[in-house]
């Protein structure tokens, strides 16, 4: 299979970080994941020099928001900033040329009912000017959370689907969150498939914890607790882009790669 495999780098140089790895697909944060001041742009060329340079040296760019968004909650202090902040986002992640934002799904507080979270879902996307694709990601845990199990991301599919900008939200499939949130990877991207019709990116990691523990730790291909051949299945039948957010540097991920590769 000829996917194009890539990895979460540093954002200062990921041309420089894509050639490390021998790869043209690169991942990174704009700022700082878990705070709500807004994205900054740290390549030396500013946004335009990194749209120019990336485009020159074929390397498909995607950026990953902030862990703190959560456009879901009930919580006015969080939610609305976490709508400036998405917005925010996906601006700097146009103006870089990047292919898509990827943003988890959050989550309601414990005792709230899961249907305001959906319905937030849907006047998130309603709200926000999607100048690129956004990708919403399954996440591992949470309390209450909106994305971790099928049922859920099927509710929240269903309420963006009548935001009039729904074409321009996409799914990011994680492994180690699918396997850690207790979805069966034999089954995980038929499941999605047949909720979303569309798997635009697979973030392939490794879990260093057991199946439907909650955690979100990722690890090494065949250092984890995923089974090799499940995990290489997923990736196969996603037929999507893929991103290694596995731990250390251009060594680890050419490793991953390579091992990915071996199985696909
Ligand atoms: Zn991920």
């Amino acid at each position: 299979m000829s996917l194009t495999i890539g990895a979460h780098v540093d954002q200062t140089d990921p041309l420089a970080e894509a050639a490390a790895r021998g790869t043209t697909l690169v991942q990174f944060f704009l700022g700082d994941p878990q705070g709500y001041k807004g994205p900054e742009i740290r390549y030396a060329g500013g946004a335009d020099g990194l749209r120019a340079d990336a485009e020159a040296a074929g390397v498909d760019l995607y950026v990953h928001a902030p862990y703190v968004i959560n456009v879901a909650t009930t919580n006015n202090r969080i939610r609305i900033p976490s709508r400036k902040l998405l917005q925010q986002h996906v601006d700097a992640a146009a103006s870089i040329g990047a292919k898509g934002l990827i943003v988890h799904g959050g989550h309601v507080g414990k005792g709230d009912d899961p249907e305001v979270g959906f319905d937030n879902w849907r006047k998130a996307v309603e709200a926000t000017d999607l100048t690129l694709p956004l990708l919403l990601e399954n996440t591992a845990g949470g309390d209450n959370a909106m994305a971790r199990y099928l049922d859920r991301i099927a509710k929240v599919w269903d309420a963006i689907g009548s935001a009039s900008q729904a074409d321009r939200v996409g799914f990011c499939l994680d492994t180690c969150h699918a396997h850690a949130g207790g979805n069966k990877l034999d089954t995980v991207v038929d499941d999605v498939l047949a909720i979303t019709g569309r798997i635009d990116l697979v973030h392939c990691n490794d879990s260093r914890d057991a199946f439907d523990s909650g955690a979100d730790r990722h690890a090494n291909f065949g250092a984890g607790e995923i089974d090799a051949d499940l995990l290489a299945g997923v990736v196969r039948a996603a037929d999507a882009p893929v991103v290694c957010e596995t731990p250390g540097g251009a060594d680890e991920h050419r490793a991953d790669f390579a091992w990915l590769r071996d199985r696909l």
